[in-house]
């Protein structure tokens, strides 16, 4: 029978199998885990505020707009944007800018952008000098 294949009190030998394969499985998906959520919130900020600057540049074109037009999001959603994006960094919304210009985000510092151009580009300075005049 079942029961005196099974070790009274202890553990079945498949039990044992699973609790072994469960811990090599947590232990080789963890730093995956870890490295999704180490991806930082401002990287993905700066991959919001290209995707408007992309669809601001569409509308402009399409509509024939010259740098320095006003736009804003009600311009590009849903047009051009299927939502509004929303920064994970917090709840003000980004600023759309005029034509020409860059979008900006409230929550994203010119500290954050340092800190991923480093990230992107270790060993380089992060802000280059002005050349002198
Ligand atoms: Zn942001």
């Amino acid at each position: 029978m079942l029961n005196q294949i099974q070790n009274r009190g202890g553990f079945t030998k498949v039990e044992v199998v699973l609790a072994v394969l469960a811990i090599i499985l947590g232990a080789w998906a963890f730093p995956y885990f870890v490295r999704r959520q180490a991806r930082p919130a401002p990287f993905i900020c700066l991959a919001k505020l290209k995707l408007i600057d992309g669809a601001k540049e569409l509308w402009a074109t399409d509509n024939r707009y010259s740098n320095g037009t006003p736009c804003f999001m009600t311009n590009l959603v849903p047009a051009y944007l299927k939502t509004e994006p929303v920064c994970a960094l917090g709840t003000q919304p980004y600023v759309v800018g005029p034509v020409g210009e860059s979008p900006v985000c409230p929550h994203y510092t010119p500290a954050m952008r340092d800190a991923e151009q480093h990230t992107l580009n270790p060993g380089r300075p992060s802000s280059p000098g002005k050349p002198g005049h």
